[in-house]
């Protein structure tokens, strides 16, 4: 039973000027990424506050002795729900099944995640315009800070890179608290929300991924349409049916429905009309008029998920007022993030490519389609993901290819049946009389190399993930680029 309760429960969205955390018991489940910043959010709230992890290591430690410094208690190692707590606030990645969120679901406590958790507390005036999908949020979230950013708003990019949502919600050192925020939203964090209610939101796109975690594809994908729930502009991508429907079944039927698509838009649409985006659904007339916005050149790489990813950021800030010159200037200032289409250099008269955020076959198969003949690297760990319709539309496209990684078998008798001329070289490790910087990929870039003609493109695109052979993304990444130098 709660030892204490508030007036108002934690569990409810507040009255104005109420704080409902004031003195409840509030269990944070996980110390990883989310769990610190959303127990000093909750301290700072006037919560009591216990911190569980059930790791007892030297990282757990040193984190759970300055929570405890902070006035948090932290209980490491095999922990059961603690007694008497009013709410539970858990890691995103912590499944519904752990025991512990489920003696919190028998015994009636809320569990939320820390995007809820940043809900309930943010400055009501706070705007938040929300991106989630399976592949393209980051680059999203980044564009959209880019465009308010040119369009002189107080905004900022916060999720999953950079600064936790959580932390947005609050005075920063300076005590300051940004007036817009682009959020990137996992279906992780979307499936431990409820009353998110961004001013308007997007799914890019749904493929198959973390699919174990929420048991099948059908809730992984209604884990991200939560994010239309409440009477939030709804952006979707046209081309993908997933966004169209999650939007029409899932959203709120009275909030603006706003397509955007990569040929010529109808009215209530963002879209492509020869090398313009062009606006036909944040205008004045939009059966009779149209905005231009910026152009393909704008977009970089001007791939055409890339494009779509800069609709999606175009039709979010518009929604807001955005003018269609900061569209412009917003893209222009953009920035790419490191591993995503990221070109290394020209050797040789071929490109190299670092797309090691290609994690899933969804994202290997759109840089694909970026290029007209590659020599394709691939392989790693496919998480149970099926990769016979990738490599069936990348077939004609393939130079060559070279496999690594724990499933690179799966992904080979993919090629043996749906591009079986296109030759396929598997490579293990750096040969054994390798210099000892040279790593798996100075061999991957060599093989690559020998399939490569002038004009093609090498391109990492791996559709898996890359724990298996390295710590990270990242690192797979760093890998390449650097044994493309040594080669250059
Ligand atoms: P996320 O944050 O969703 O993982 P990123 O912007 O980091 O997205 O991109 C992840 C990967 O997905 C990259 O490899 C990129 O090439 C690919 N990608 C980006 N946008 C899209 C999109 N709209 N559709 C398909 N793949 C995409």
């Amino acid at each position: 039973m709660p030892h204490h309760r508030s007036s108002t429960s934690p569990t409810t969205a507040p009255a104005e000027g109420e704080n409902p955390f004031a003195g409840a018991l509030v269990c944070v489940a996980g110390l990883g990424v989310s769990g610190p910043p959303v127990a000093r959010a909750l301290l700072a709230q006037g919560a009591r506050v216990v911190v569980v992890d059930g790791r007892d290591d030297e990282t757990t430690r040193a984190v759970a002795a300055e929570l405890t410094e902070a006035g948090a208690e932290v209980l490491l190692g095999d922990t059961p729900l603690p007694e008497g707590c009013d709410l539970v606030v858990t890691s995103p990645g912590w499944r519904p099944d752990s025991p512990l969120l489920l003696r919190a679901a028998e015994a009636g406590v809320e569990v939320i995640g820390d995007v809820e958790l940043a809900w309930r507390i943010k400055p009501a005036d706070q705007v938040w315009l929300a991106i989630t999908g399976t592949n393209g949020k980051t680059t999203t979230v980044r564009m959209l800070e880019s465009i308010l950013r040119a369009d002189g708003r107080d905004a900022l990019a916060v999720g999953n890179v950079g600064t936790p949502v959580i932390d947005a919600v609050r005075p920063d050192a300076e005590g300051h608290v940004y007036n817009v925020l682009a959020v990137e939203l996992s279906s992780f964090q979307l499936h431990w929300s409820e009353s998110l209610r961004p001013h308007a939101a997007t799914v890019l796109n749904i493929a198959a991924d973390h699919l174990d975690w929420h048991g099948g594809l059908d809730p992984y994908a209604r884990a991200k349409g939560k994010v239309f729930a409440h009477g939030t502009v709804r952006v979707v991508n046209t081309a993908d049916e997933w966004s169209v429907r999650l939007a029409e079944e899932d959203g709120d039927p009275h909030a603006p429905l706003v397509g955007l698509r990569l040929d010529t838009p109808r009215a209530g649409e963002l879209g492509v009309v020869e090398d313009l985006l062009v606006d036909r659904a944040f205008v004045a007339e939009p059966h009779s008029s149209a905005e231009e916005l910026a152009t393909l050149a704008d977009v970089r790489p001007a791939a055409p998920h890339n494009v779509a990813n800069a609709l999606a950021a175009a039709a979010l800030a518009r929604s807001i007022g955005a003018a269609a010159d900061s569209i412009r200037v917003g893209l222009n200032a953009f920035v790419p993030e490191p591993h995503r289409i990221a070109h290394v250099a020209k050797v040789a008269g071929v490109d190299y490519v670092d797309d090691s955020k290609a994690t899933n076959p969804h994202a290997a198969a759109a840089s694909l389609n970026s290029y007209e003949s590659v020599v394709w690297v691939a392989g790693g760990l496919l998480k149970g993901a099926d990769v016979d319709d990738l490599v069936a539309e990348a077939a004609a496209r393939l130079r060559g290819v070279v496999l690594i990684g724990a499933d690179r078998a799966r992904i080979r008798e993919a090629l043996e049946e749906h591009a079986p001329d296109v030759p396929v070289v598997e490579v293990e490790g750096p040969a054994a009389d390798a210099p000892p910087e040279h790593t798996v990929m100075d061999v991957v870039v060599a093989e690559a190399a020998a399939l490569a003609r002038e004009g093609d493109t090498v391109l990492l695109a791996p559709a898996a993930a890359s724990m298996d052979m390295f710590t990270n993304y990242p690192e797979r990444g760093r890998f390449f680029s650097e044994a493309v130098h040594r080669r250059a």
